[in-house]
């Protein structure tokens, strides 16, 4: 078993295996599990052009929606995971940071970790990682 660590945000749905997916930033989940996301090749209209009768999106062949990525995104450190923060923004004390045991089932969009969790370790704040990690 690996372990990983992640930032999960306070409006997401529970942590759990059941809602391990993932989606690029900003994009609409249409199912309750998060496991569909409205295209993004087609902005969720369905046709190549983005107009009512154009031609078929080749991503999602009209369907308007397409599958999300299997596995919540994270890093296999909290160094990795603090660096990627820093740059994109850091989280509130509001969100988790969760480290878990899993396994991994790919990698992100962004070079990072996608993996199913299979147990909880811990769950602490963003300060108190950055404070036990002194940086
Ligand atoms: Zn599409």
């Amino acid at each position: 078993m690996e372990t990983f660590y992640r930032v999960h945000w306070a409006d997401c749905l529970p942590f759990s295996a059941e809602h391990a997916w993932s989606a690029l930033w900003g994009a609409t989940r249409v199912t309750p599990d998060g496991s569909r996301i409205e295209c993004i090749a087609c902005g969720g209209t369905g046709t190549a052009d983005g107009t009512k009768y154009g031609d078929p999106c080749a991503e999602c062949d009209g369907d308007k929606v397409t599958d999300a990525e299997r596995g919540y995104s994270c890093y296999t450190n909290p160094t990795d995971l603090i660096a990627y923060f820093a740059h994109r923004g850091e989280p509130s004390d509001d969100d988790s940071v969760i480290v878990f045991e899993g396994r991994q089932v790919g990698a992100g969009s962004d070079g990072e970790t996608l993996a199913v969790p299979t147990r909880v370790i811990e769950t602490m704040t963003w300060s108190e990682l950055r404070k036990r990690e002194n940086r």
